[in-house]
């Protein structure tokens, strides 16, 4: 019988991680079956639990369940332990583990799709909620000169600096404390797009050659992104190939074996824009 495995989140009808899975599993000859299941908001757990029961071997967690994920598993990864949030469980009998790939899958994709070493470079994260907090720990492994979080609350980035300030000195504050900086790299975390609201990018905010990169993904560019070019960032990138592969870091964890990205957000690519 093959292995089950889904992802778990509320809603849950459009996610693209069904198709990404099935992807990665035919192309590396695991047998196994993923699915979406969508989990009423008060009864994440309970949804855990039968899935488990019905023979679960692991599971994504997506909003709004990264944090109840956290909870409810009894063994955590270092980096899931720093995240606060957990996107990936893996069930062996009693044991729920977590685990968090988003900070993994980001980087991948900038440093490794995008080919945007990240050593050296200043970096501001616009956002200071789950998906945020979750790839602080891997940007500042890559050892930036410099870390800035910008939040609309700003009370909320200054909190966050403070929790990972153990790993390196960080700035933060609102929107309008980064005038007169610039930035190589420039990371919406925000999920402002979602209201349809703009963020209040400073102009002079990226350096030559900076990069805008947006969590988000969409058909067309973001609205981020077209605010960023308006504001002169010389490279704009979407979090389609962030998707992709903190799914492949997921799957990895589950299976032990590492797919290939490429052909899949490839193929996610020409879906989105068709
Ligand atoms: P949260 O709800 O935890 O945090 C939302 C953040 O956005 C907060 O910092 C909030 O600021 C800010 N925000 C919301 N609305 C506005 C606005 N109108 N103007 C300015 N700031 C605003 O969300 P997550 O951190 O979980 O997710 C953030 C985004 O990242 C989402 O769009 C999500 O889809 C995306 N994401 C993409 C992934 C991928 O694989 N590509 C993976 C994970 C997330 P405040 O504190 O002031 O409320």
């Amino acid at each position: 019988m093959s292995d089950l495995y889904c992802v778990f989140g509320n809603p849950i009808a459009h996610s693209r991680s069904p198709a990404i899975h099935s992807a990665f599993a035919k192309a590396t000859g695991q047998d196994l079956i993923y699915e979406a299941r969508l989990a009423a908001v008060d009864g994440f757990p309970l949804a855990v639990s039968e899935f488990v029961a019905a023979g679960g071997k692991g599971a994504n967690v997506t909003v709004p369940f990264k944090e109840e994920a956290f909870r409810l598993a009894t063994r955590l990864s270092e980096r899931a332990a720093r995240a606060g949030a957990v996107n990936t469980l893996a069930f062996d009998g009693a044991e729920i583990f977590g685990d968090n790939t988003d900070g993994a899958g980001l980087l991948r994709d900038i440093t490794n799709n995008l080919g945007f070493p990240l050593l050296g470079k200043r970096i501001l994260l616009l956002g200071a909620g789950g998906a945020s907090r979750g790839v602080i720990a891997p940007l500042l492994a890559e050892k930036p000169a410099s870390l800035f979080i910008a939040n609309r609350s700003a009370d909320k980035a200054t909190a966050l600096a403070q929790a990972f300030a153990d790993m390196a000195p960080l700035d933060a504050g609102g929107f309008a404390e980064t005038a007169g900086k610039s930035f190589d790299l420039v990371i919406n975390a925000t999920s402002a797009s979602l209201s349809g609201d703009s963020l209040p990018l400073l102009p002079g905010i990226f350096a030559p050659g900076g990069l805008a990169y947006d969590m988000m993904y969409g058909k067309g560019e973001t609205p981020f992104l077209l605010l960023a070019r308006e504001q002169g960032a010389a490279r704009c990138a979407d979090g389609l190939g962030m998707l992709v592969e903190q799914a492949a870091e997921a799957f990895f964890v589950w299976r032990g074996v590492r797919p290939s990205t490429g052909v899949v957000l490839a193929d996610l690519r020409a879906k989105l824009t068709a």
